[in-house]
């Protein structure tokens, strides 16, 4: 008999997972609370931020076999530009795109390839969790609109339910050992779309369009894929920020990031002016990434300002949860999984990806983009090569190895 695995939530990390379990022919259900991304919108324009996939998801990628298909289907990743100059020029395999970019192409590996074996149901929200019994509660919507109350027990459970994460929260409730430190470190950006005279932008490149103001510019696809990009550019703030007017917000960037109004039209703009702004300064670190029968990945197990890390870290969060299944026995001839193999995975996981988390999280705490000294110092650090957080992307290095460089820089750090 083989053992149950539920995985709540089919973002980047639940569904690496679900694949890797499936490439060792194990199978499981994943519950998503959302529709399936291949009938919605593949972007939101308040939402739209270009993730660039390197070393670290590049890493899962690869696990999975799955590089030709993220070639075909997104627009390549060649590097990050300041201000027209290449200043991380990227030579591995990478790629540009939204997060539904990233999440359809495993959706659609995952209905190509692995439809026996991973069940996905969309629209059922997971709302409880017995974290020790290893029971779910969950919401299922039906087409008509009705919904229906359901439960199931499991042999283990994957959270990779993001950074909302119910089934982290429910667990601090039911087990002592797991517990959560959580801090806002003051960090909101908005999302402006670039409607104009982006032809002779290069889709390859992250653009920081502004040291000054450090707004980037990314683009994702298109209706018709990564031939046809569409471009959108993320600009940080200390706190929620609305104006009151076009005017307030052309003064705004002329003084910020006068490049920027290049290539936005006055709609833009005024959409802009009175679009909500994202909280991305909220940190969550966690004691341990595992409690009772349900495992942590990807932003469930770590919430920490953007560095460019989320997916990345989040996809090789879940190759790291397999290579511990197979460390743990599954590797061996004729092994069958058990408990006592998957509270091994368990363990083996938590010791390997935990200072990992707790290394990219410090680094994304160092790295707030709208405080006017972590802006300063990155420049700083950029002029005199000696910008760390460039090997974050590093497929080769870990984050941990990031961090320990970045603390032997001392002084620069103390902020
Ligand atoms: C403004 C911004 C910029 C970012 N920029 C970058 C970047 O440049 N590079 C980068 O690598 N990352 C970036 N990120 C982070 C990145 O999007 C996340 O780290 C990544 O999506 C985490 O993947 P995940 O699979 O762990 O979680 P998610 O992508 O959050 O997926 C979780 C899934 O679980 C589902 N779910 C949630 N609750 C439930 C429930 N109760 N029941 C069932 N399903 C549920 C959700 O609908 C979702 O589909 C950025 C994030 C933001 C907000």
């Amino acid at each position: 008999m083989s053992k149950t695995i539920a995985i709540v939530g089919g973002g980047p990390s639940g569904l690496i997972s679900a694949i890797c379990f499936a490439r060792r022919g194990i199978a499981t259900t994943v519950y998503e609370a959302l529709d399936c991304p291949l009938k919605a919108a593949t972007y939101n324009p308040n939402r739209s931020y270009a993730i660039d996939i390197s070393g670290h998801g590049l890493n899962a990628i690869d696990y999975i076999g799955a590089v030709d298909r993220f070639n075909k289907a997104m627009i390549q990743f060649d590097g990050v530009k300041l201000e027209d100059k290449v200043v991380t020029p990227w030579n591995e395999p990478g790629w540009i795109g939204s997060r539904g970019d990233i999440v359809s192409v495993l959706v659609n590996l995952v209905n190509e390839k692995y439809s026996d074996l991973i069940t996905i149901h969309y629209q059922h929200r997971v709302t409880g969790v017995n974290v020790h019994q290893g029971r779910l509660e969950f919401e299922a919507t039906n087409d008509d609109g009705t919904t229906e109350q359901h439960s199931q027990v499991f042999d283990c459970i994957i959270a990779a339910d993001g950074g909302g994460s119910v089934l982290r929260a429910q667990a601090t409730q039911q087990e002592p050992n797991y517990q959560l430190t959580k801090k806002d470190v003051g960090y909101h950006c908005k999302m402006i779309t670039m409607d104009t005279n982006t032809d002779g932008l290069d889709p390859r490149y992250l653009q920081v369009l502004s040291p000054k103001g450090f707004c980037v510019a990314g683009a994702i696809n298109g209706p018709e894929g990564p031939q046809d990009p569409l471009w959108f550019c993320f600009v940080p703030y200390p706190d929620d920020k609305r104006f009151d007017s076009l005017e307030d917000v052309r003064t705004h960037f002329a003084e910020r990031c006068p490049k920027l109004l290049q290539y936005t039209s006055d709609k833009e703009l005024s959409e802009f002016a009175q679009r909500p702004s994202q909280n991305i300064g909220r940190v969550t670190q966690s004691s341990q990434l595992y409690a009772g029968k349900v495992i942590f990945l990807g932003d469930a197990a770590i919430s920490y300002p953007p560095i460019g890390q989320g997916i990345n870290g989040a996809m090789e969060s879940s190759m790291i949860l397999d290579q511990c299944l197979g460390r743990a026995g599954f590797d061996t001839e004729g092994a069958v999984i058990d408990d006592q193999m998957l509270q091994q995975m368990a363990k083996m996981y938590n010791d390997r990806w935990h200072p990992e988390t707790m290394a990219v999280s410090w680094l994304g705490m160092k790295n707030v983009m709208a405080k006017p000294w972590h802006k300063v110092r990155a420049l700083a650090m950029e002029a005199l090569n000696m910008n760390v957080l460039h090997d974050t992307k590093r497929s080769d290095i870990a984050y941990s190895e990031v961090y320990h460089r970045a603390k032997k820089q001392g002084p620069f750090w103390i902020l």
